[in-house]
């Protein structure tokens, strides 16, 4: 799919200041030089993304936390042993090399080594981390292809690393490691579960928008323009109704039209599913979407956190 001079040309791009999009295994990230504050504020500006959001910066090998972050704390360092490479990311205190635009001006940075091919040999071969958040416009939906990358972006970006579909499907999960207690910032592709099998109790965190040490878990976010409802009613007559549901739904009488995330009712499969699947049914000019909500254990966390915010006012 993608040649290894193509992603040899992209790493030149980043070195030279400017934005690749590629795939990684849990969305596409829009990447730039993590060490260069002024390449990193074009993701802001393409985003639209405040400033106030930080961003993940992606490294190849975990001995490379080490030049990012001041200290690794024991449950860090074994947290990261287990999950890396994959969909983890760990907050902790940033060193000086890190610009403050790429933390949101926090003294801590979220690190992720990803164990997307495409993505592992991009940062290999521009020599230098990458900050990245998902390749969408803000709020939006996060593209597991790229062609939702090219929809978002069209002729403003020119650099799209197509590796096909992410294979996770949603986010990172974001632990951080600030406070003496390792703390869940976003539940996402490694579960909870797993983490607390290897580091113990997780504080969840409760995700307060207005709390400054935890910018990022805002309320609304992952949004279709179509309005999202989480909920389990029967739609409401008269209107075009689609309905997202994890396995094969009960009813679906007065639907327009169905998204059935997971046929086997797989959390797994239906958190590869979930966004393409939320895109689909807001490009049919439904009136609303109806969300049923999913058992909230595994990759079920994190399936929710998203629609909950997808379905945010
Ligand atoms: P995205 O890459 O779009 O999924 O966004 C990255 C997310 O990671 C942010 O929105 C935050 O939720 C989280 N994050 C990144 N850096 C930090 C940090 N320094 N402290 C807390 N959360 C962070
Ligand atoms: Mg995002």
């Amino acid at each position: 799919m993608v040649t290894d001079e193509e992603i040899a040309s992209a790493a030149e791009v980043i070195r030279r200041g400017g934005l690749v999009a590629f795939p990684t295994e849990t969305v596409y990230g829009l990447g730039a030089n993590a060490l260069d504050a002024d390449a990193v504020a074009q993701i802001f500006e393409l985003k639209g993304r405040p400033r106030f959001d930080p961003l993940i910066v992606h490294i190849t090998r975990a001995e490379d936390l080490e030049s990012l972050v001041e200290d690794v704390p024991a449950a860090a360092r074994k947290l990261v042993a287990k999950f890396w490479p994959g969909p983890l990311s760990v907050v902790l205190p940033k060193r000086e090399c890190v610009p403050d635009i790429v933390t949101a001006g926090l003294a801590n940075v979220a690190v992720r080594c990803p164990a997307h091919p495409i993505a592992r040999r991009l940062i290999e071969l521009a020599g230098v981390p990458i900050a990245a958040p998902s390749a969408n416009v803000f709020c939006a939906v996060s593209p597991t292809t790229a062609q939702h990358v090219r929809d978002q972006f069209a002729e403003r970006l020119t650099h799209i690393l197509d590796g096909g579909p992410c294979q996770v499907g949603v986010e990172s999960t974001v632990v951080s490691f600030v406070d003496d207690v390792p703390t869940l910032l976003r539940p996402g592709g490694v579960t909870a579960e797993e983490i607390e099998q290897v580091i113990g109790t997780l504080r969840i965190s409760e995700g307060d928008a207005s709390q400054p040490a935890s910018p990022g878990q805002l309320p609304k976010h992952y949004a279709p323009t179509t309005p999202l409802e989480l909920s389990t009613d029967a739609p409401r007559p008269g209107l075009r109704v689609g309905l997202m549901t994890l396995g094969k739904p009960e009813s679906v009488e007065g639907f327009a039209v169905i998204e059935v995330l997971s046929q086997r009712g797989s959390l797994r499969e239906a958190a590869a599913n979930l966004f393409a699947a939320m895109r689909r049914l807001d490009a049919m000019g439904l009136d609303y979407i109806v969300a049923r909500p999913v058992p909230e254990e595994g990759l079920g966390h994190a399936i929710m956190d998203r629609l909950s915010r997808a379905a945010a006012k």
